[in-house]
């Protein structure tokens, strides 16, 4: 345990692209490639105190391509509160997911987290403050512990296995053929998805970070990682901001907000019953069947 543990020691201060798989291996070896993509200022400021309140204000991002990401979106999730993104496909939902860890910077306006502009934090607390579980999660061919500890290398093996338990994981780790000394393959290739994500919901909770950041399925007949969404919903956002891209109406419902994005911005901001009753795109949405039950 110790050999595994050392290279997670000089992976320490990598980000949580890394720790959660972020938008994939692709993404986070740009990330790393490209410094330039992301600096941090000379006189950083360490994370300040503060209950997770995001704030995105007029924020545009253009792909290098020259793609429009998001075009002026205002949103707020406060302190210990769900906020559900809905909208139409190629609307900007997981481009404002991305921009929180800092994957990529705004090309206009600006993003806070609990006050200060993501720009003027240390990267690694900025990020460190934040758990993403995508459905495209990576792990490391490292043991199923080893991956769980990432989130939190001081962690005792009983917190792990508490983790495990709170991510309903550990009945699938422990009839794996050596538990969770198991080998989990090259980006945990020997696990199903939802066992993955399921490893990174585990990894997430030894954090506790103050925000998370979800990406439901879009695959309606992927029912093993809805109730994993909705497992992470129920037991994992209580005390810290959540921000789900959601797909399924049970999801939206159960968020504090509703925030509808249309091509690059929001256009509706409510809960499920306002919007319903402003008769709006989101109403629209929910009649033309465009959720999930
Ligand atoms: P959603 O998650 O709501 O479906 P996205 O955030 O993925 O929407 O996409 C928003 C817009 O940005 C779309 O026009 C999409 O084509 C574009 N886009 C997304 N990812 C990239 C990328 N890596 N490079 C260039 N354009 C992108
Ligand atoms: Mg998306």
């Amino acid at each position: 345990l110790l050999l595994a543990s050392r290279p997670l020691r000089a992976l320490g201060t990598l980000n949580i692209a890394l720790q959660e798989g972020l938008g994939g291996l692709q993404r986070v070896f740009d990330v790393i490639d490209e410094p330039v993509a992301v600096a941090q200022a000379p006189d950083a400021l360490g994370l300040p105190a503060g209950g997770g309140d995001l704030r995105f204000e007029q924020v545009s991002f253009r792909y290098p391509d020259g793609r429009v990401g998001l075009d002026g979106l205002d949103m707020v999730a406060s302190p210990g509160l769900t906020v559900a993104l809905v909208g139409p496909s190629g609307a900007g939902k997981s481009t404002a997911l991305s921009l929180i860890p800092r994957l990529h910077d705004v090309s206009g306006g600006r993003i806070t987290l609990d006050g200060v502009d993501l720009r003027r934090l240390v990267l690694a607390e900025l990020r460190d403050a934040i758990a993403y579980v995508s459905q495209d999660t990576l792990l490391f061919d490292l043991s199923v512990m080893d991956n769980i500890r990432m989130g939190n290398p001081q962690a005792s093996d009983a917190q792990v296995f508490g983790a495990a338990r709170a991510a309903a994981a550990d009945d699938f780790i422990t009839a794996l053929p050596q538990g969770y000394g198991t080998l989990v393959g090259p980006g945990g290739q020997r696990l199903s998805g939802g066992q993955r994500q399921r490893v990174a919901l585990a990894r997430a909770l030894l954090r506790n970070p103050r925000v998370l950041l979800l990406d439901e399925a879009t695959s309606a007949l992927d029912s093993e990682s809805e109730a994993i969404v909705q497992h992470a919903l129920a037991h994992l956002r209580h005390g810290r901001t959540t921000i789900v891209v959601a797909h399924r109406l049970s999801t939206v419902r159960s968020a504090d907000l509703v925030v509808v994005l249309a091509q690059g911005r929001a256009v509706e901001c409510g809960t499920h019953d306002a919007l319903m009753a402003d008769d709006g795109l989101y109403a629209r949405m929910v009649r033309n069947q465009a959720f999930t039950l």
